[in-house]
């Protein structure tokens, strides 16, 4: 193998580990997102189960209410009905705390039922409490690690940015000059390799066929371009 294809080789494989060490640094503020978006989810949970637990305490409060106001009704008849002496009279007030009796027994029933929901939502209100106390420990984890996965990258691209530079000036100067070129038309994007061997006669980064004549060429270390992806072909005999 040529000098200048080792040497650019090594300049590639710096740029590629570059490539994934710079996704890893990216991906880093979209993954915290996610984890605060949990979190959220979990908060707007709770509050909506005490939006549940206070609107049930609401209700049994004005069914209490309903109630007294019935009650005191009912002990306002009873007490002049000990005055009433027209039998009439007597029987329509009787009829009448009857039905606040009635209407008492029926609010009541209500009652239990609120009291039963306000449980629920109490016990509701509880586990999404402890839903939302286990996401925060796992998210402020999660986040505390990505936290070292951006610090990491960023120490490990720098270190790789000073090796790169002494890597790139031992490259012939012209071979050195048309990889960057590629790397900059966009075809390294995602750290794929454009300085590619020739393997069976077709190219390393496309598969597709290449001319006997530039086989020959890439085999004397001469500058060669693969014709349907542009990559640098080289030779590995
Ligand atoms: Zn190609």
């Amino acid at each position: 193998m040529h000098n200048w294809v080792e040497n650019l080789l090594e300049v590639q494989r710096i740029d590629i580990r570059m490539a994934k060490l710079q996704a890893q640094f990216d991906s880093v503020p979209g993954d915290k997102a996610a984890a605060e978006e949990l979190r959220r989810s979990d908060e707007q949970r709770l509050a909506a189960a005490r939006e549940a637990v206070l609107t049930f305490e609401k209700e049994l409060k004005t069914i209490e209410l309903d109630v007294e106001a019935l009650k005191s009704k009912k002990a306002g008849i009873q007490s002049k009905s000990a005055m009433i002496k027209n039998n009439e009279e007597y029987r329509a007030a009787m009829h009448q705390i009857e039905q606040y009796d009635h209407q008492v027994s029926q609010i009541e029933d209500r009652e239990l039922e609120v009291m039963d929901r306000i449980e629920k939502a109490r016990a509701d209100l509880a586990e999404c409490q402890r839903v939302l106390d286990v996401t925060k420990r796992r998210v402020a984890e999660v986040q505390g690690d990505l936290d070292k996965r951006l610090a990491a990258s960023r120490d490990a691209l720098a270190e790789m940015a000073k090796i790169r530079q002494p890597a790139l000036a031992a490259v012939e100067a012209q071979a050195a000059q048309r990889y960057e070129r590629l790397r900059a038309s966009g075809r390294s994007r995602n750290g794929q390799a454009v300085l590619v061997p020739v393997r069976d006669g077709v190219c390393g980064r496309c598969r597709m066929n290449v001319t006997a004549q530039l086989r020959m060429n890439a085999l004397k270390g001469m500058p060669v371009t693969c014709q349907n992806c542009g990559a640098m072909l080289y030779s590995e005999d």
